[in-house]
């Protein structure tokens, strides 16, 4: 049976207007029910059989679907606890009240969890000639005193937990641009020390040879200047958009120019340098990376970065960072960076990961973490081993782009750039 069958009002009919009342025919008890907004059904006998009627106020606290297929009776009884119960009370009602229609009262329950509400239910057996077809047991449901409060109060926390989850997505993407902005910011602060040390000590006319170590010197920062502004730009898109680009990213070049990066750094830090990159992700090579270039070069720079601190308390003439790059059997781009640093204990390992872990003093330990996320945003591994004699080794293994995927992708503008 569909609402409105029987000869009554569909639920979530508007009410019917009443006429004058002297000329009005005799007015139905579902239309009087229907202009208090009361939430009211006329039950069936069987169990089986479908409502033959409810109001557009219990069609909405049950959330029926307007103009659909009533639900039966045990139906109902399956979505309001203590129904059940309160029909077998209404069907032992002997004598008087069985006659005179039982007016009892019957507390409900519906939903679960955070959703639960209790409700108050009067089950009325209607009198004969009532006038009501397809049914002649009334059930009216009314909020339990208090629950309004309580629904209040349920949607007040909701609004506070979105209100904070904001607050801390906000606060995550702020700790996050921090720390990403601190490497550029204190690479371009080493680079125009570096600089003015150089002009403090230059004679009144540089040679050719002094002014191209100035060029070199202000290009660098230039790049970390730029650098950060990419960052920045990553971070913006975010909050519009949420979507990570999809380049051709050539990831030799983008490892070079991610030591051009740190060129200053590992110099300050008499860094030896040992480079040995086998996979041909050339420009025109056949093994391009499909990914955000400015996030994958964040993951290197951070990397690279971490190798250097780790190196701080290694003896000079020892600190040494050996970058590799392969294809590994499963035909992935393996990149491998192995520094001569502290290396990584138990303890720090298993928390290595952890967001805000950090040995360093003003360390924010959220690099590697970022640093995974981002590796597997692009289908790729990060992990780390231990070295056999000094230092560990950290790992990046990515999937390479098809060459037609690689063929129809724009390319990342820092692969292109030429690398010093
Ligand atoms: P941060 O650099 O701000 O400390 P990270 O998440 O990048 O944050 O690193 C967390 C910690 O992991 C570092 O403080 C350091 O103790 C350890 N770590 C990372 N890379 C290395 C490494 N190459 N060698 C030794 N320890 C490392």
């Amino acid at each position: 049976m569909t609402a409105g069958s029987a000869g009554v009002p569909a639920c979530g009919a508007a009410p019917r207007r009443r006429k004058a009342a002297a000329t009005a025919a005799p007015v139905a008890p579902v239309a009087l029910w229907e202009a208090f907004d009361e939430a009211m059904a006329l039950l069936p006998a069987d169990a089986a059989a479908p409502l033959a009627w409810c109001s557009p106020a219990f069609a909405a606290r049950l959330a029926l679907p307007e103009g659909g297929a009533l639900p039966s009776l045990a139906g109902l009884c399956a979505r309001l606890e203590g129904l059940a119960e309160g029909l077998a009370l209404l069907a032992g009602a002997r004598g008087a009240a069985a006659r005179a229609g039982w007016d009892g009262e019957v507390r409900l329950a519906q939903g679960r969890g955070r959703r639960r509400a209790a409700l108050r239910a009067s089950l009325r057996r209607l009198p004969e000639g009532a006038g009501v077809p397809g049914g002649a047991l009334a059930l009216r449901l009314r909020a339990e005193p208090g629950h309004d409060l309580a629904a209040r109060r349920h949607l007040e926390d909701r609004e506070r937990l979105l209100f904070t989850s904001r607050s801390v997505a906000v606060g995550e993407m702020a700790t996050t641009l921090a720390h990403e902005l601190n490497q550029p910011l204190g690479a371009v602060t080493n680079v125009l020390r570096g600089l003015k040390t150089r002009l403090a000590a230059m004679p009144a006319q540089p040679g050719p040879e002094a002014m191209a170590h100035l060029a070199q010197g202000v290009q660098l920062a230039l790049d970390q200047v730029q650098y950060a502004a990419r960052i920045i730009g990553r971070i913006r898109d975010f909050t519009q958009s949420r979507q990570p680009r999809r380049e051709r990213v050539d990831v030799n070049a983008l490892l070079n120019n991610s030591l051009t990066l740190l060129d200053w750094e590992l110099r300050r830090h008499g860094v030896q340098l040992c480079i040995d990159l086998r996979a041909d992700t050339s420009a025109d090579g056949g093994a391009p990376v499909a990914g955000d270039g400015v996030m994958l070069q964040q993951v290197l720079v951070n990397l690279l970065r971490n190798a250097i601190d780790a190196m701080g308390g290694t003896p000079a003439g020892q600190r040494r960072l050996a970058i590799e790059s392969r294809l590994d059997d499963a035909g992935q781009l393996e990149i491998a960076i192995a520094d001569t640093g502290s290396g990584i204990d138990h303890g720090a390992a298993a928390q290595l990961f952890t967001p805000f872990f950090s040995t360093k003093p003003t360390g924010m330990g959220i690099g590697l973490n970022i640093c995974r996320s981002l590796i597997e945003l692009h289908q790729g591994r990060l992990w780390f081993t231990p070295n056999a004699k000094r230092g560990c080794t950290f790992h990046i293994a990515l999937p390479l782009a098809g060459p037609d995927e690689a063929g129809r992708l724009p390319r990342f503008l820092d692969a292109e750039e030429p690398v010093s």
